[in-house]
């Protein structure tokens, strides 16, 4: 599932592919999607030019030059292919923009759960998000005061992206980890120092995964996530899974305590 680094790389080339660029045509293709947004208000983008695209948490705003903004969010799956409108759509095309350059981008998801919506100018975009792990204003003690609010076992806080923007199942995983956090501690119980750990991890792992694609399908560089029964790469205990609110998590029983 694309995390913060991975829609960071996919904002990255979006950005280079479409920005300064007119469009053509907008084209929803798959019947789910074009539930959420029609054809007909697609077609109101032709002319409208792309003036930014940028990232937020897992999610993509492109900016118009009439103030609109196009919102994407990958879900489970997704990315952009980059090419000329001429050529064979990809399998799993479930959307597409041209551009009056002759260019195209696909919205490429063979999971077929990425969304798009159009916002109007001036709209005051909730999307229900902390900070990136990135913003300043994120410190060792605003994140402790937001944790010490939370109830639970700190690795599903981890996911609730109104604490901290754009962290998933593995960069959770691998950030507890590399602070030798258990993901079953009460995210309310952590010491000060402790978070100091987890915020530096989760700044470490992010920003090494980022320029990344797809990390799901190459577990060879991570420390935990998806390596059951793997020896930890930092004292050969086997890592363990478990479930946590419905999802697995991975940690080693000896250095996460
Ligand atoms: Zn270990």
């Amino acid at each position: 599932m694309p995390e913060l680094p991975e829609v960071e790389t996919a904002v990255r080339r979006l950005r280079k592919a479409i920005v300064g660029r007119t469009i053509a045509d907008v084209t929803a293709l798959h019947p789910a999607l074009k539930r959420r947004i029609s054809n007909a208000k697609l077609r109101t983008l032709r002319g409208a030019r792309v003036v930014a695209a940028e990232r937020r948490g897992k999610h993509q705003l492109i900016a118009l030059d009439d103030g609109r903004t196009l919102h994407a969010h990958f879900r489970m799956a997704g990315d952009w292919t980059v090419g000329k409108a001429d050529e064979p759509l990809p399998r799993f095309a479930r959307a597409y923009l041209t551009f009056t350059d002759g260019s195209r981008v696909v919205l490429d998801d063979p999971r077929a759960l990425s969304t798009l919506d159009l916002h109007p100018a001036g709209a005051d975009l909730d999307l229900g998000l902390g900070p990136e792990p990135s913003d300043s204003s994120l410190t060792a003690e605003s994140f402790h005061a937001a944790l010490a609010k939370k109830r639970g076992p700190i690795k599903p806080v981890l996911l609730d992206q109104r604490v901290i923007a754009g962290i998933g199942n593995i960069y959770a995983a691998e950030s507890l980890w590399t602070a030798k956090i258990s993901p079953e501690a009460k995210a309310s119980s952590l010491t000060r120092r402790q978070v100091g750990d987890l915020l530096k991890a989760i700044r470490k792992v992010i920003d090494r995964a980022t320029g990344a694609r797809y990390t799901d399908s190459d577990v060879s560089t991570l420390a935990v996530y998806d390596r059951k029964d793997k020896p930890c790469r930092r004292c050969r205990t086997k890592i363990e899974r478990i479930v946590q609110a419905g999802r697995s998590t991975y940690f080693c029983p000896t250095c996460q305590r």
